[in-house]
C-alpha cells in the first residue's frame, strides 16, 4: 500500500513497539514519519523485557532489530528525549486553482521539545571514561540493549566539574546543550505512549516499600534478566537464592481505588516469570495468586497448563489481603483467603511479585518531559483555540479515547497500544498497522 498523500508527514508519539510498528510501516508505505520519544532510546516498556510469551523467546532481539530500522530509514526521524509541546490544526490552501475552498487540506503544526542528553550519542563510543571519572556517580549507561548503547548524566546530581568533558575521547559531553524547539507541520499524529509502572505503596495490604523483597513484576524482570544484574540468576535483592516466590495478580488493577480496569497483560506476564523460575531453578516454589486466569490468545491458554501441569507452579484463586515482611525482616508473610474453598491461610515466602499497576497516562505527567495527552487538560499558553480541539482525549483512566471512526473528535484520534487500551505486544503491533494504515487514508485526526 502506497501513502494516499506523502507531502506531508505523520508524527508518532511515543518509541515502544507500537510507536516503532506505526512508524516503520508508514515508512514501507512511503510516508515520511516523525518519532517522538522521551527517552534517550526506543524500545519502550518492550526493550526491558527479558522474555516475551508464548514463544519464550528473548524480547530485545526484535526491537533492536526493529529499532535499527527506525533509526537507518531515511523516511523515519527520530527524536529522543523529545516531547510534544504544543498542536495547532492549520489549514492548507489548495495548489489546484480550479479547487474551492471547501477542498482545503486540515493539517497540524506540532513543535516538539528536545532537551538533550549532555552525551550526544551519536558520538559516544561507550568507553565508560565518563562514569569513571565522574565524582559524583552522576553518569550511568543507558540499559543494556539499548541502540545506541551510551550514558546518560543525572544532572541534579552532576556539579558541572567539568572532568567528564575533558577526558572523553571524542567531545561526546558538552554541558551547554540547550533545549531545542522543532516545528513540523503534519497531516496527523498517531498516539503510542504505552504505559508505567506505578507505586501502589498507597494500597497497604499489598506491603510494597515495606521490604526490599516485594517488588513489581517489572522490578523482577529487570532483576532476573539475562543481561540482567544476576546474568539470568534468580536471586533475591540481598543475592540470595529465594525458596519460596508469590506472584500477586490484580495488585491495582481492578480495584476502585487505583485502576479499575483489567491490565491484560499480567496473568500471561505472571505465567511467563513463573515459568522462567521454575526453568532456571526447579527447586524454587512458585505460587500465583490470582483473581481470574485471563489467557486471551493464540497459544496463550496451552502456555498456562504447561505452567501447571509440567513446570509444578500452583496457582491459588485469591487476592491476599495482607502482605507484610516478617518482624525478623527474614521473609514476608502472605495472608490469604482462596475464594475456592473459603479457607483462610498465612503463607511465608522470600520474594513477592506484585502485578497489575500499569498506567496508561503516567508518563505524560512527568512535568517537562510530557510526550502524550494531559488528563488535566491541554496547556493554553501560547495554544490557540484551533489546537485545543486536537488534544486526545483521555477517559477516567487514562486511556486515549477513541481510534478511528467517524464519530466526534475523540473517536478520530489515532492511538495504538496500552496507551489506547490494555494490550499486551502482539496486540499493540496488530493496533499500530491498523493506525498507520489510518493515517496514511487521511483518517484520524482530522
Ligand atoms: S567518555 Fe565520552 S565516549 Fe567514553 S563513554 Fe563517556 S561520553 Fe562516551
Ligand atoms: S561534569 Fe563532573 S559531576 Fe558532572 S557528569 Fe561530568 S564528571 Fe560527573
Amino acid at each position: 500500500m502506497m501513502c494516499a498523500d506523502q507531502q506531508f508527514p505523520v508524527i508518532v508519539v511515543g518509541g515502544g513497539v507500537a510507536g516503532i510498528t506505526a512508524a516503520l510501516d508508514l515508512a514501507g508505505a512511503n510516508c515520511p514519519v516523525h518519532l517522538v520519544e522521551k527517552d534517550a532510546v526506543l524500545g519502550g516498556q518492550t526493550a526491558r523485557l527479558d522474555k516475551l510469551y508464548p514463544t519464550d523467546h528473548c524480547a530485545f532481539c526484535p526491537v533492536w532489530t526493529q529499532s535499527r530500522l527506525c533509526l537507518t530509514d531515511p523516511l523515519i526521524r527520530v527524536h529522543t528525549h523529545s516531547a510534544i509541546d504544543n498542536i495547532t490544526r492549520i489549514k492548507n490552501p489548495s495548489q489546484d486553482p480550479g479547487q474551492d475552498q471547501a477542498q482545503e487540506q486540515e493539517l497540524i503544526r506540532v513543535t516538539i521539545s528536545r532537551t538533550p542528553n549532555m552525551i550526544d550519542e551519536t558520538l559516544c563510543i561507550f568507553c565508560g571514561k565518563c562514569e569513571e571519572i565522574c565524582p559524583e556517580n552522576a553518569v550511568l549507561p543507558t540499559f543494556t540493549h539499548a541502540l545506541p548503547r551510551s550514558f546518560l548524566v543525572d544532572t541534579e546530581l552532576c556539579t558541572r566539574c567539568g572532568k567528564c568533558v575533558e577526558l572523553c575521547p571524542t567531545n561526546a559531553v558538552d554541558m551547554t546543550r540547550k533545549v531545542e524547539k522543532i516545528e513540523i507541520t503534519a497531516k496527523n499524529i498517531i498516539w503510542a505512549t504505552g504505559f508505567a509502572d506505578t507505586d501502589i505503596s498507597a494500597l497497604p495490604e499489598f506491603g510494597y516499600g515495606s521490604h526490599p523483597n516485594i517488588m513489581t513484576s517489572l522490578e523482577f524482570e529487570s532483576l532476573t534478566a539475562e543481561a540482567g544484574p544476576n546474568r539470568g540468576e534468580i536471586l533475591t535483592p540481598e543475592g540470595k537464592v529465594p525458596s519460596h516466590i508469590a506472584f500477586v495478580q490484580c495488585a491495582g488493577a481492578r480495584d476502585q481505588r487505583k485502576f479499575s480496569f483489567c491490565s491484560a497483560v499480567c496473568c500471561m506476564h505472571a505465567l511467563k516469570q513463573a515459568r522462567w523460575v521454575k526453568r532456571r531453578n526447579p527447586g524454587i516454589e512458585v505460587v500465583i495468586f490470582f483473581t481470574d486466569m485471563r489467557t486471551e490468545g493464540r497459544n496463550y491458554y496451552n502456555y498456562y497448563l504447561d505452567a501447571v501441569e509440567k513446570q509444578s507452579i500452583s496457582l491459588v484463586r485469591s487476592r491476599p489481603g495482607l502482605i507484610c515482611p516478617l518482624p525478623s525482616k527474614d521473609g514476608i508473610a502472605v495472608r490469604y483467603e482462596n475464594t475456592l474453598t473459603g479457607k483462610l491461610n498465612t503463607q511465608r515466602f522470600d520474594m513477592v511479585v506484585l502485578n497489575g499497576a500499569l498506567d496508561p497516562c503516567s508518563q505524560n505527567k512527568t512535568g517537562p518531559n510530557k510526550t502524550g495527552p494531559d488528563k488535566t487538560g491541554p496547556d493554553k499558553a501560547g495554544q490557540d483555540k484551533a489546537g485545543t480541539d486536537f488534544q486526545p482525549l483521555t477517559d477516567d483512566n487514562g486511556f486515549i479515547s477513541g481510534n478511528g471512526g467517524s464519530g466526534d473528535n475523540g473517536d478520530q484520534t489515532l492511538s495504538c497500544g496500552f496507551c489506547r487500551a490494555p494490550a499486551d505486544v502482539e496486540m499493540s503491533v496488530i493496533q499500530a498497522s491498523c493506525a498507520a494504515i489510518h493515517a496514511c487514508m487521511g483518517k484520524g485526526t482530522h
